[in-house]
């Protein structure tokens, strides 16, 4: 085994947020159940349909749900 693997450094594995860019533990990010992309709360909270359905606003429109967000106002 010549693998230097240095996993549990300490902190929890961060992963990036899709939308903000930033940094989040797994733990806070919520996933597309589609595609995987990871949303932190806060974008995934601004996204109706990843509020709604759980998946991102691109494997919403795949599914042609577009009428769901008509539901603005
Ligand atoms: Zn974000
Ligand atoms: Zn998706």
């Amino acid at each position: 085994m010549g693998k230097a693997s240095s996993e549990r450094s300490g902190s929890e594995s961060m992963s990036r947020c899709s939308v903000c860019g930033r940094e989040f533990p797994e733990g806070e990010l919520v996933r597309c159940s589609e595609c995987g992309r990871p949303y932190c709360r806060g974008c995934a909270g601004k996204d109706p349909s990843m509020r709604a359905l759980g998946i991102c606003s691109d494997c919403e429109e795949a599914h042609g749900a577009e009428e769901f967000l008509d539901e603005e106002l």
